[in-house]
């Protein structure tokens, strides 16, 4: 990853040093020596990412502050290298709106991953409020705003009886649910269920090269899996695990903290920034699921809509000539579902739609799709069937319904009701020596044959299964 880096440095060897080291790993860079000067030409030309380092007249917290106010530079990746490890001093610049914060002596591999790391970070926000922002233009549900809550948060340790008085105290003092959890409840698949709600946050504490090499295991499970893949990961690292911090950032940690800069609020405030992220990248992931639900699914019987149906349709039609293996197209319709309104009222018709659909679903294999086209009309795909076992199941279906009465809460009437059902076959590759049609026209032949089929079924008095038959 390369970009423009502005170095914001009054000392001219500490800017010189800073720019071989960039300008090695590709970097182009561009030097600013007081506060005015950065503000002014990052207002400009704005870097890919702002390096501060010591800075007379101001501190570095106070220069990041008024780098976040101004609209113009507020979504720069900005890090702050300080000579002082006064953890006071680090804490303000993370407060005052630091992406990062590095106390030196800085080295060069870790400082570069970092840089990677957080323009990774930022692109992965610049995605986020992006999609924020189509999601507002498709009119789908707001994403609620980002009000605290407590988050999850999992201590990795290296194996059991791995005690660690950090750990200790920021369970203590956190107001997250924190649990400790081993590196081999990670392997073995500990958050898998679909009932267990993950962590948001996993914290690995790597103190000697055993748990590093956990840690170098656990990460990528981590980042597979998936409930824990959106997880935030925190590495705590030994000071002198260099070449460790640098591949855990590389392979997808979304923060690293020396231990020998660790202090508590420090690490509580980290804690809660990435819980905070994580809870936004959440909101916005389910906001953008349910709206994808909302346009593929009829919201009163729950089964997928026409939209999802036709497409669904021509991928079955391509995918059986692929297997040269035939498959079923049936269109079911409810009989004189017309007078069941009249007599019964409209809710009682949606409650016979649902029920009917929930009849069909309920005796169609998993790879069969259920939908409902419209109206009292559903279609049912089904592939890997022949005809002879695409008619015993459509007369099965109609039994379903014919045979047994609907009746619903408050009243104590049984409702009779009856569907007839119109087949059309699709051969798959069968039809060898005859050109194929594209299988999008042929998926839309198929559902006008089914629709041609049900209209004679109809014809034949209802409650009752036709086949297409073509003329040719
Ligand atoms: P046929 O046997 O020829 O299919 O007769 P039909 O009465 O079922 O067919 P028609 O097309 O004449 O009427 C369909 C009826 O379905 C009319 C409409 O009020 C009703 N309908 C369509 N959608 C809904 C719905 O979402 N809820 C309810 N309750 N009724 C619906
Ligand atoms: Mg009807
Ligand atoms: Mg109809």
């Amino acid at each position: 990853m390369s970009g423009h880096i502005m170095i914001v440095d009054a000392v001219p060897t500490n800017r010189i040093v800073l720019k071989v080291k960039l300008g090695s790993a590709y970097y182009e860079t561009s030097q600013a020596s007081t506060p005015e000067d950065a503000l002014r030409s990052a207002r400009r030309h704005p870097p890919s990412a702002i390096l501060i380092g010591d800075i007379e007249s101001i501190t570095a917290a106070e220069l990041v502050a008024v780098l976040r106010k101004d609209t113009r530079t507020a979504h720069l990746p900005i890090m702050v290298l300080l000579s002082t490890q006064v953890s006071q001093a680090r804490l303000d610049a993370l407060q005052a709106g630091a992406d990062d914060v590095v106390s030196k002596p800085i080295d060069d591999v870790v400082l570069l991953a970092r840089l990677r790391s957080l323009q990774r970070a930022r692109e992965a926000e610049a995605e986020l409020s992006l999609r924020e922002s189509t999601h507002r233009a498709l009119g789908l549900a707001e994403v609620s705003s980002s009000f605290t809550r407590p988050g999850r948060i999992a201590f990795v340790l290296s194996h059991a009886d791995a005690e660690n008085e950090t750990i200790t105290s920021l369970m203590r003092q956190s107001a997250h649910h924190s649990q400790r959890v081993t590196a081999k409840d990670v392997m073995s698949g500990m958050f898998d269920g679909a009932t267990a709600s993950p962590p948001d946050v996993f914290v690995l504490i790597i103190e000697n090269d055993r748990s590093a090499s956990i840690a170098l295991q656990v990460l990528p499970e981590l980042r597979t899996r998936a409930n824990t893949r959106h997880g935030a990961i925190i590495a705590v690292t030994r000071d002198d695990m260099r070449r460790t911090a640098a591949t855990l950032l590389d392979m997808g940690a979304n923060d690293l903290v020396r231990m020998g800069d660790l202090s508590l609020p420090e690490m509580l405030w980290r804690l809660d920034k990435l819980v905070v992220c994580k809870h936004k990248a959440d909101r916005l992931r389910n906001a953008t699921q349910d709206g994808l639900r909302a346009a593929i699914i009829d919201p009163l019987t729950g089964l997928y809509n026409r939209r999802y149906a036709m497409p669904h349709l021509t991928r079955t039609t391509e995918r059986s000539r692929e297997k040269g293996r035939g498959f079923a197209v049936m269109v079911a319709d409810l009989d004189h579902f017309k007078a069941i309104n009249d007599a019964y009222g409209h809710l009682i018709g949606d409650a016979v739609l649902r029920d009917v659909g929930r009849r069909l679903r309920d005796q169609l294999r998993a790879v069969d799709m259920l939908a409902r086209l419209g109206g009292e009309e559903f279609l049912i795909v089904m592939p890997d069937t022949n005809r002879r076992a695409a008619i015993a199941t459509a007369e099965r279906l109609c039994r379903l319904v014919s045979d047994h009465p609907f009746v619903f809460e408050g009243t104590d009437q049984e409702i009779h009701l009856t569907i007839s059902i119109g087949i059309a076959m699709s051969g798959g590759a069968m039809l060898a020596g005859v050109p194929l049609p594209a299988a999008e026209i042929e998926a839309t032949d198929l559902l006008n044959d089914a629709d041609r089929a049900l209209y004679e079924a109809k014809a034949q008095g209802r409650n009752t299964v036709e086949l297409f038959k073509s003329a040719a």
